[in-house]
């Protein structure tokens, strides 16, 4: 079966292998790196969808390269969503985890409704046409930060059907389940389709 050549549209490490473990061996992945695109790629949309599509097409075209791209937000049920596509610079520009999580604590401090899910959009531009790809993550938020593994939002969300925050899973369990395993898989299933 022939290799396809796809860049993700990172510059993360860690991302990159965790990706390059659920697409296996019939994809050969590469990074902005590889292609030495070192591009401020703009994010200026209101939702994951547009900015990962602007991102993967942006790559796709200036690169000449089949490329995908994610987003991923938390968005918390009694904040409308919030901060969803804001997620990383929720509490300013600086993109601070410690002050996005005191933030969030603090917007929902006076909620009872704690219910939460993570997203992940993928969008992938393919040969000139562009695809999206969801996973999604229920669960609730914590009222203070618990565990030390994982990052950004992790230490406050508690998936449903489990009492450990993702910040007190090991990378093994957090990632066999997470949004963006789940957009990846997504992602993987629509690979092998195409290659057949
Ligand atoms: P990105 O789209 O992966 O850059 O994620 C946007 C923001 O969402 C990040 O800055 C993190 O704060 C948060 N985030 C994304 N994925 C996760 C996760 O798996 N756990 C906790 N926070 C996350």
């Amino acid at each position: 079966m022939p290799l396809l050549n796809l860049i993700f549209a990172s510059h993360n490490p860690h991302k990159l292998e965790e990706v390059r473990a659920i697409l296996g061996a019939g994809i050969q992945l590469g990074s902005l790196g590889d292609i030495g695109c070192y591009d401020d790629i703009p994010e200026p949309y209101e939702s994951l969808e547009e900015n990962a599509l602007a991102k993967a097409a942006f790559v796709a075209e200036r690169y000449g390269v089949h490329c995908f791209a994610d987003d991923t937000g938390l968005e918390a049920e009694a904040l409308d969503g919030l901060p969803g596509v804001h997620s990383a610079r929720y509490a300013g520009a600086e993109k601070d985890n410690l002050a996005n999580i005191r933030k969030l604590l603090q917007e929902l401090s006076h909620r009872s409704n704690r219910k939460a899910r993570f997203r992940t959009v993928i969008a992938l531009v393919l040969d000139g046409q562009s695809y999206l790809f969801e996973g999604v993550v229920n669960g609730h938020i914590t009222h203070e930060p618990r565990g030390l593994q994982g990052f950004g939002y992790d230490p406050v969300f508690v998936p449903d059907g489990f009492e450990q925050t993702f910040a007190e899973m090991d990378a093994t369990q957090k990632n066999s389940i997470s949004h963006r395993y789940q957009a990846t898989r997504a992602l993987s299933d629509f690979l092998k389709k195409c290659k057949q």
